[in-house]
């Protein structure tokens, strides 16, 4: 099973309506992911189409489930067909959209350890109540501290694979976690993973180690 953005989410990009830190996770996600791209695609080109055959008075809650029903019975599909896939990247390669930001210089970024074989940098210095980007680096066989969340948490995988308690993450995967959502990131044996996560706030750990750890964490 593959983990993509919801429909939502990418009518959302499509739209613009994201905040930059999210345009380049989902621009990487869809560098990394050829079953969101075809979803994107099919958005994209059904978006237009719905919205010329709509009442004025149709809610837009009333055009998405139309828009979705349509996209689910399998319309869009020669539309997706004809979308070119992207070359190959070597797997450990920084995917474009992230490359075009960071340069090559992954290891110029401020690394800091979170807990035994797990590093966090942030992309950016964090401005107001905004969402924040940081890449995530968990040593293989290693777990980042049990937690549940304050806000929204995307984490997609660049590198590498991890499992939590709702499946497996592998390259171009993205992993969607809320203030429902508790669990353990455990990277895959073999191989370093290397995330892009984008969160509403800092994570809230959960775990026994939380009071020895929440301070480097924020709030
Ligand atoms: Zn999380």
């Amino acid at each position: 099973m593959t983990h993509i953005a919801t429909d939502e989410i990418l009518l959302d990009h499509a739209s613009g309506a994201v905040s930059p830190p999210m345009a380049l996770l989902l621009a990487t996600h869809l560098t990394l992911n050829p079953e969101a791209r075809r979803r994107y695609r099919a958005l994209e080109a059904l978006g237009g189409t719905l919205l010329d055959g709509i009442a004025p008075t149709a809610t837009r809650a009333d055009a998405l489930d139309r828009l979705f029903a349509r996209i689910d019975a399998g319309d869009g599909r020669d539309t997706a067909a004809a979308v070119a896939t992207a070359p190959p990247q070597a797997d450990t390669a920084l995917p474009a959209p992230l490359r075009a930001q960071l340069g090559d210089g992954l290891e110029r970024l401020g690394w800091r350890q979170l807990t035994r074989g797990v590093q966090e940098a942030p992309l950016a210095p964090v401005q107001g109540d905004g969402p924040r980007a940081s890449l995530l680096r968990i040593a293989a066989g290693r777990a980042v501290p049990r937690h549940t969340h304050r806000g929204d948490e995307l984490t997609l995988v660049l590198a590498g694979a991890f499992d939590d308690e709702n499946g497996h993450y592998a390259r171009g995967d993205l992993a969607i976690a809320d203030p429902d959502v508790e669990h353990q990131p455990v990277a895959a044996r073999g191989q370093d993973c290397l995330c892009l996560v984008v969160a509403a706030a800092p994570i809230r750990l959960t775990g026994p180690f939380l009071r020895l750890l929440n301070p480097f964490l924020g709030r």
